[in-house]
């Protein structure tokens, strides 16, 4: 599932090949539903420009020039990728934007937990209501996540997932960010050490950008807006290696499941 590095590298995409463009189309296969239902019909998205493109944890924003705004979720299989009008349609094409310089801009979407939903001008976006601080904000302090830190029970690794308190994090990179910062996902959040917090949000910051700096990281399905993979996966340290050696203390990687969810990591560097 594409988390924050491989979002935002869409939406550096976008903001680069989309804003300014004017969709001249639009072609909405309705009878291929998603998770959700759109509150304007986007059939309505013809004839605007697209004015910005801004993320909110693992969403993206488009603002468009009558200020109504086409909310986006790549879900776990979802793709935004620019086309010819001549190449082949894939499989799960939900939707198709004629653009004006003679592309498309198509979504699919095979397992269709992704979403679109368009907003009219000044209508709030409910589906960000609740959303925790931003991991690559100045907001995200050591004192911000101590806070937040100290008011939860749950494990360390539940706690980075809940999208309420950090908004952005995936499995991939609450793995990675607790490897680097030494400290064991079962650990409950509010007994985090109080000179391990600093560490834990340089260390969510950093497996952030280091990815982003890769394009993220692609397994089997993320690709960026022309299709390209995400290259991180050859610096991951924990994720996908149970029993490979620990990159710092050769202990071999565990695997265990919480909340239903894989969680890899070194149980004898990490406390
Ligand atoms: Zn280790």
């Amino acid at each position: 599932m594409p988390e924050l590095p491989e979002v935002e590298t869409i939406r550096r995409g976008l903001e680069r090949e989309l804003v300014g463009r004017c969709i001249t189309g639009v072609t909405w296969h309705r009878e291929r539903k998603l998770r959700a239902s759109s509150p304007r019909p986007l059939q309505e998205l013809a004839g605007r420009q697209v004015a910005s493109a801004r993320r909110r944890g693992k969403f993206i924003l488009l603002s468009l020039s009558d200020e109504s705004v086409l909310l986006l979720h790549l879900g776990m299989t979802g793709k935004l990728l620019f086309c010819d009008p001549r190449d082949a349609l894939r499989p799960h094409t939900h939707l198709v934007l004629d653009l004006d310089d003679g592309r498309q801009l198509r979504f699919s979407d095979p397992r269709r937990f992704g979403l679109l939903k368009l907003y009219p001008g000044g209508a709030a976006v409910h589906d960000l209501d609740h959303f925790g601080v931003e991991p690559m904000d100045e907001a995200f302090t050591p004192e911000a996540l101590g806070i937040l830190l100290s008011a939860s029970r749950a494990p360390l690794k539940a706690f980075l997932l809940d999208q309420r308190r950090v908004a952005g994090l995936g499995n991939i990179y609450a793995c990675e960010a607790l490897w680097r910062a030494r400290l064991s996902p079962r650990r409950q959040a509010r007994r985090t050490p109080r000179a391990s917090v600093g560490l834990l949000r340089d260390s969510i910051e950093a497996v952030l950008a280091d990815s982003l700096a890769q394009g993220g990281t692609s397994f089997n399905d993320y690709v960026d807006h022309i299709g390209q993979p995400g290259k991180f996966i050859a610096d991951l340290a924990v994720f996908q290696r149970k029993g490979l050696p620990c990159p710092r203390c050769s202990a071999p990687i565990r695997r265990i499941v919480q909340s239903g969810r894989s969680t890899f990591y070194c149980p004898a560097c990490q406390r």
